[in-house]
């Protein structure tokens, strides 16, 4: 494997520059490239033809590569799957919205979690990813957008086009970011000093580990938190998603409150809405019925929080069936009425394969 440039410290990469007879001041020159996520050494302009090949040969500028990239129909959202250093594959989204540029991470190579929607934990875990491959997933982004070709891309409705910065984060991606606390943190700490993006633009999401939402709270930076819930019942969460069997949903929302309530920050609840299909060839909503509607209501009563209404993002592998739009409404005037703040997610590069794990997933399939 070729050395990782982007990984060395700032000597090593003047030894390493020196050995190929470079002067000193190619390591700034070097750095400054790396840093704004170049993708290649080819691309680093200011320095000589020779040098760029010869460094092209020998060295890698980030720990990720990109093998695929795909853009939506309406241009707002690129979609990248990623190479690691020993062949992991994981993905990363950029999207476009109103708000600025947000890119979505992913914490670990597949995931552990097993949720039964999800296509990310299919594969079972790999590994945890380093600070330096979750970075540079929003280094490619910016480079991405620094050097958008699609100049005729439909002006921001805050007529904010310039912009070509990233702006929030999602810790959304594949993977439990909460089984990898300690490398997220590294990466938050490193986006907000390295990238300027405040803390507050930032969001971890996860399934509910309950001693890693503790250690967010000690660590004590007002970052967004999303729990994943999906279901409002422990009996129903359990049959979803294997870790309420081990943090039932009082601990994993006491947990998230309190972490909220010292930042004074309104908690983020997602909920995928979940049908099966009957044997007669019937629908039946899973998780998303009036009586669950009731039980979510009495569960968030009176809380600081936002429930995003999330449809369910099609995978093969997996037996649920998106409800109708008329269920969904139905759900979420329940909602409303019960004075429960509630949107309905957008959903962003769908006819890219963008929900958790899909790209990565049909890629290993074809493979
Ligand atoms: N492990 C973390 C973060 C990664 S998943 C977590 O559980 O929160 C990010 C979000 O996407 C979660 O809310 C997850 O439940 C949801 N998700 C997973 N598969 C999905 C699918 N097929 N369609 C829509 N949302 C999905």
């Amino acid at each position: 494997m070729k050395p990782v440039l982007f990984d060395f410290s700032d000597a090593q990469l003047v030894e390493f520059l020196t050995q190929m007879g470079q002067p000193k001041f190619r390591a700034k020159q070097v750095r400054e490239w790396l840093n704004r996520g170049a993708p290649n050494f080819q691309s680093m302009k200011n320095l000589p033809e020779m040098l760029r090949r010869d460094l092209d040969r020998v060295a890698q500028t980030l720990p990720v590569r990109v093998i695929k990239k795909l853009e939506s129909s309406d241009g707002q959202t690129t979609k990248f799957l990623l190479e690691l250093g020993d062949c992991e594959q994981i993905e990363c989204v950029l999207m476009r919205t109103s708000y600025g540029n947000s890119v979505c991470v992913s914490s670990q190579a597949g995931c552990a979690m097993g949720c039964k929607f999800c296509a990310s934990t299919l594969l079972g875990l790999k590994r945890n990813l380093t600070v330096n491959e979750i970075y540079s997933q929003i280094l490619v982004a910016q480079w991405e957008l620094r050097n958008d070709k699609f100049a005729d891309r439909p002006i921001r409705p805050n007529g904010d086009a310039n912009n070509d910065d990233v702006s929030h984060i999602v810790i959304m991606g594949t993977g439990e970011p909460l089984q990898n606390t300690q490398n997220v943190i590294g990466f938050i700490e490193r986006a907000n000093h390295d990238m300027g993006i405040g803390w507050r633009k930032i969001t971890v999401s996860t399934c509910g580990i309950v001693p890693g939402i503790r250690d967010l709270t000690q660590w004590g930076r007002p970052i967004n938190l999303a729990i994943s819930l999906h279901a409002p019942t422990d009996d129903l969460r359990s049959r979803i998603m294997p870790i309420n069997n081990k943090y039932k949903i009082r601990e994993v929302l006491d947990a998230a409150f309190d972490f909220s309530a010292a930042h004074n920050r309104q908690l983020m609840i997602e909920y995928i809405l979940l049908a099966v299909r009957n044997e007669n060839g019937t629908t039946e909503l899973l998780n998303c019925t009036p009586e669950y509607a009731e039980k979510l209501s009495e569960l968030l009563r009176g809380k600081n929080c936002m429930v995003n209404l999330i449809p369910w993002n099609a995978v093969d592998e997996r037996d649920f069936v998106s409800p109708s739009g008329n269920a969904v409404h139905r759900f979420q005037d329940i909602l409303i009425k019960n004075g429960i703040h509630t949107r309905i997610r957008r959903e962003r590069g769908n006819d890219i394969g963008s929900a958790c794990g899909q790209l990565r997933l049909n890629n290993a399939k074809v493979k």
